[in-house]
């Protein structure tokens, strides 16, 4: 007989946004500091088939898997926190869900049957969970939004089933919390937090645990409280106020009651180790003698979300070269050579549309022209390139994206591609693999003259005009294996001037931070001392 799968569900009450993911993920740290094989998956209650045309202002970044899922950011987080590459498999959408069972339907798979929400969708919700966990000790499961929300509950009522089919020994109910303080009368307030359990017991689920967050540490009758009323144990009521590192989470985690339930539901007694997630708080909190100035020229300006597996490969790469690092926002819209002169390093990341695209194209030729390190991603990549060919004298030179009729086209859209554009899951996805020039600083930096990178872009350097773009100061060092696509250049005359198609921030870790980001680092510190 086969080991018994487990099962670890994560939901949310009162609000969505206070770290439910970032939980989940800590969760998985410590089980796998225990010995266990973690897998994990986010299951998203709304009708979108994928992340890929959500609003990045509204939504946060979209990140991508391997096999080339547009998925949430919190699969980000499970990527940094667990350090394993997941799948399609661990990114599940209603919308998703929704549309291959109308599919079914209309194949007439139903033998004449209604199909309803109720078992239809909550049997794939359970199929989609149990295929995701497959290989794996325990399956961390996080149900996005709050319990409550309507279209979140079929999602609930699957893993209420799912919980009564494999046998409440095999799984445990966490239910994230918030507890607001309110300021004018100086007190935490639990009964929203109460109402929230109360919510998910009207839905049969009585939680094992609570995490409860707050913005400050609140006093010990608020655990209590939300016990009582939880119907919880105390010693698994997890406090859990704002740290100052979430990579600080797990180590809290281990500290607390959860752990010892952890303990017993994994029947996994060894103490975690937690030396990974010790020596990287202990880089994170270190005072650092230089602090290098990154300039992030972005467009989404009120956001962190937006560009989080970027900034967390930045100050990865950081702690791995032991310096402080100070991101400087440059708004592309706005941003003047003052802007670019106040930083030691440039990066521009990725993204699509024309707004601000013209102030990335300045940052890039400042780079070039100055022998500012300089990485560029996806995009990136392309406004270097713009930036070569016009200062080689095509003034007009554009990306196809930006200026349709543009005749200069250094950057166009790819063969197959055309008429797609803003069309979901048809942009270039996953991983790929490209082959480095030899010496080049690419090549150097990656120590290997291959590399594999996620990718998600629709447009291509148009090879029609290398010529141009040698002549303005790059040289393509990386292209697909049979030539024909542009994945890196460099700036053969610049100390470190790299870019790349792909988008190397998805593969960086805490802990192995990307090589690309750690040569800017790198050179910024060599070029300041
Ligand atoms: N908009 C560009 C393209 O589609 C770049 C995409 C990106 O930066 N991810 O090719």
């Amino acid at each position: 007989m086969g080991k018994t799968q487990k099962y670890i569900f994560v939901t949310g009450g009162v609000l969505s946004g206070v770290g439910k993911g970032i939980t989940a993920a800590s969760i998985g740290a410590v089980l796998q500091a225990k010995g266990a094989t973690v897998s994990i998956q986010k299951c998203d209650p709304y009708l979108n088939v994928d992340a890929g045309l959500l609003n990045p202002a509204e939504h946060g970044e979209c990140f991508v898997t391997k096999d080339g899922a547009e998925t949430d950011l919190d699969l980000g987080h499970y990527e940094r926190f667990l350090d394993i590459e997941l799948t399609q498999k661990s990114a599940t959408l209603a919308g998703r869900l929704l549309s291959e069972l109308i599919m079914d339907e209309r194949a007439g798979k139903f033998g004449g049957k209604t199909v309803q929400l109720v078992p239809h969708l909550t049997q794939s919700i359970q199929r989609a969970i149990e295929d995701a966990a497959e290989g794996s000790d325990i399956h961390i499961v996080e149900i996005g939004g709050t319990v409550g929300d309507y279209e979140g509950l079929s999602f609930i009522e699957a893993i209420r089933e799912l919980g009564q089919k494999v046998g409440r020994a095999n799984c445990l109910f966490v239910h994230v919390v918030y507890v607001p303080f309110i300021s004018t009368s100086k007190e935490f307030k639990s009964k929203p937090a109460q109402n929230a359990l109360n919510d998910l017991r009207g839905f049969g689920i009585v939680p094992d645990s609570v995490i409860v967050r707050t913005d400050l540490p609140a006093p010990a009758n608020i655990a209590s409280k939300i016990s009582l009323f939880g119907g919880v144990p105390l010693e698994a009521v997890l406090m859990q106020p704002n740290v100052d590192t979430v990579f600080r989470i797990p180590e809290t985690i281990a500290k607390s009651g959860l752990h010892t339930l952890l303990t017993q539901f994994s029947g996994l007694s060894a103490e975690p180790n937690l030396a990974k997630w010790k020596k990287i708080i202990a880089a994170q909190n270190k005072l650092p003698e230089t602090i290098i100035r990154v300039g992030l020229v972005a467009k989404y300006m009120d956001n962190e979300d937006t560009y989080i597996s970027v900034l967390e490969a930045i100050k990865a790469a950081a702690w791995q070269q032991k310096v402080g690092v100070d991101i400087v926002w440059i708004n592309a819209e706005a941003a003047t050579k003052a802007d670019f002169e106040s930083v030691d390093a440039i990066l521009v990341p990725g993204g699509f549309g024309a707004r601000g695209v013209e102030g990335k194209i300045a940052a890039a030729r400042y780079a070039l022209e100055n022998n500012v390190p300089y990485l560029g991603i996806c995009l990136g990549l392309q406004v270097a390139v713009i930036a070569a060919a016009r200062k080689a004298g095509l003034t007009d030179a554009n990306s196809s994206e930006f200026d349709p009729k543009t005749m200069r086209n250094v950057v166009y859209i790819m063969e197959g591609q055309q008429g797609k554009e803003s069309t979901g899951g048809t942009l270039r996805l996953g991983d790929y693999p490209a082959i480095l020039t030899p010496k080049s600083v690419l090549a150097k930096t990656y120590k290997a003259t291959t590399a594999i990178e996620r990718h998600r872009h629709r447009y291509e350097v148009n090879q029609a005009f290398k010529e141009d773009i040698i002549k303005g100061g790059l040289a393509i060092t990386g292209t697909s294996p049979d030539g024909k696509l542009v994945e890196f250049v460099e700036a053969p005359l610049n100390n470190y001037f790299v870019a790349t198609q792909a988008h190397p921030e998805f593969k960086s870790r805490p802990s192995r931070a990307h090589p690309l980001f750690v040569g800017l680092i790198k050179q910024a510190f060599i070029d300041k001392k």
